[in-house]
């Protein structure tokens, strides 16, 4: 059975493309769409696939990841779903090559360009949904950007824990407004959304919302004038900035898992990032030795 290019039907893609115009013109607006079905359980990145399927043309080329990894089973389900509905793209591990990046949970550690689109696959999309359960009455609080109820949940967190304990999902204020859930990504990449050149888009397939951070856009979390927002710092007892046990590098977000020793060490959570860094050091290796 053949599909059409891109599996859904152009009308379905004009629907989504028209909500991303809308988006991008109310930056951090959760725009409602007809969100179709797909060939997979919501729940799996049908949001994030439905616009990346809605942007994509013959001549671009794909890179899709999943925690920062090319060769985890979503990405790799997700990326040949895309190349038997799209023929004539091209895919790759590369950052720097990709027109477009659909990724869950991370935001490649390489800045992106204004070339390239940022495709986020999103599960919860509204950030007062921890405050609010009626939909109607978020609407109301994200149009008078009450988030006064928000920065008291943050508030709480650190009159009990001492700090903000959010790991992930991290309330981020667009453009000075809406506030958005920048979807599972770490506190990590929340400051890469700020002012960032490139166009990141995120679809929530479940909830059947699409919102979007335009380039150059403000990307605030929330944070108070004494408790600043802070990113993991990755230190160990000693006070010291861990290294990516592979390509030494200082300056990623780690992964923590334990060895075949038994032993806790860390990697670059993006892949491409620590083959790129991997490749650096041992040319420059090979150079120094020739
Ligand atoms: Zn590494």
């Amino acid at each position: 059975m053949s599909y059409p290019f891109g599996f859904m039907d152009e009308y379905a893609k004009k629907e989504v493309r028209r909500g991303i115009l809308k988006a991008i013109a109310i930056p951090g607006y959760q725009v409602p769409y007809s969100s179709r079905e797909m060939p997979m359980g919501r729940g799996f990145g049908t949001g994030g696939l439905q616009l990346t399927l809605a942007a994509i043309g013959p001549n671009d080329t794909l890179k899709v990841i999943d925690q920062g990894s090319d060769d985890s089973v979503n990405a790799v389900n997700l990326r040949s779903f895309i190349e038997m509905t799209c023929p004539g793209i091209d895919t790759t591990a590369s950052t720097e090559e990709a027109d477009i990046i659909q990724s869950r949970h991370r935001i490649p550690e390489k800045p992106l360009s204004e070339d390239q689109l940022l495709v986020l696959q999103v599960p919860y999309p509204d950030a007062l949904v921890v405050v609010e359960a009626s939909e109607e009455k978020r609407k109301q609080m994200h149009s008078e950007a009450d988030y006064s109820r928000l920065l008291v949940k943050l508030y709480e967190d650190i009159v009990k824990f001492g700090e903000i304990t959010l790991s992930h999902r991290y309330p981020t204020r667009i453009n000075g407004h809406y506030v958005i859930d920048p979807s599972p990504i770490p506190r990590w990449d929340v400051p890469r959304l700020h002012r960032a050149a490139n166009l990141t888009l995120l679809g929530a397939g479940r909830e059947k919302k699409i919102y979007a951070v335009p380039p150059y856009t403000a990307a605030e979390p929330l944070e108070f004038d004494d408790i600043p927002f802070r990113v993991e710092d990755f230190r160990d007892e000693h006070g010291h900035r861990r290294r990516c046990q592979r390509c030494s590098t200082d300056d990623s977000f780690l992964d923590e898992f334990i060895n075949e020793e038994g032993d806790t060490v860390y990697q670059c959570s993006d892949s491409d990032y620590c083959n790129t860094r991997l490749l650096s050091a041992s040319a420059i290796k090979e150079r120094c030795l020739g």
